[in-house]
């Protein structure tokens, strides 16, 4: 067992145990297609990488906050199969999708040159602010209107339902926000504090294909019908806490 916790960067809540894991970027109960998109991390060297899940593969968490990170890790299972699925109804927790968002937009970006978030403080690059941690283990839960905003198109959009996608949106070394595609359902993830974006075109022109990229970006929303190939239909219900 590799007992030296030096790279799991949940290391400052000073509690790390049982040795590193050999922990996915994402959450390996995730992909069909093993396969996911990514790109704009500095890593990607400007190309949109298409990487198999098994390369996805670091020792950068502790079998101990592996474990504390598998709610969240549930929560964004059950949220993806609802996207895709539809012709049903799915109540999903809000705010452990949200950890889940942070988490893996931190797992994506430990060890880069940009900061994750925006004016956080204690930033520094690479690595989670002790905000960032303190959100994605569930002491904190994102505000100032930072979260999830959900994308929904005023036009019908084919997208490629198999497709899980991530991308950050940075300015000057820091990270304001991840835009994810989980099969279908796009979600922006906002760090920057006190600023509610109308829309991902308006953040970054031309990232987005037309629809996607102007439409209009709903904070936590309470419910939304999803439509999904063969014209089936699936409301989704999210619980959020009172803030
Ligand atoms: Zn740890």
């Amino acid at each position: 067992m590799n007992s030296d916790h030096s790279r799991c960067w949940a290391r400052y809540r000073a509690d790390c145990d049982r040795g590193m894991s050999k922990e996915h970027l994402l959450s390996k109960c995730l992909f069909h297609d093993q396969t996911v998109h990514v790109s704009g991390f500095d890593w990607c060297m400007g190309e949109e990488k298409c990487v198999g899940i098994n390369s996805l593969q670091r020792r950068f968490l502790c079998e101990k906050h592996n474990n504390d990170l598998s709610d969240a890790d549930a929560a964004s299972k059950q949220a993806i199969d609802a996207f895709e699925a539809g012709g049903s109804e799915f109540l999903l927790n809000g705010i452990l999708l949200e950890r889940w968002l942070v988490k893996t937009a931190v797992n994506l970006s430990v060890g880069g040159n940009l900061h994750i978030g925006y004016g956080m403080s204690n930033s520094k690059p690479g690595w989670p602010s002790p905000y960032m941690l303190a959100v994605a283990f569930g002491d904190e839960i994102l505000c100032a209107k930072m979260g999830a905003y959900f994308l929904f198109p005023a036009t019908q959009y084919k997208h490629r339902t198999s497709e899980i996608s991530i991308v950050p949106i940075h300015r000057d070394g820091q990270i304001g926000g991840f835009v994810f595609g989980l099969r279908g359902q796009f979600i922006f993830l906002s760090l920057y504090p006190g600023h509610a974006p109308p829309s991902v075109d308006t953040l970054a022109p031309g990232l987005l294909p037309p629809p996607i990229g102007a439409a209009a970006l709903h904070y936590r929303p309470a419910s939304f019908r999803v439509q999904v190939a063969g014209g089936s239909e699936g409301k989704i219900q999210l619980r959020w806490p009172h803030t």
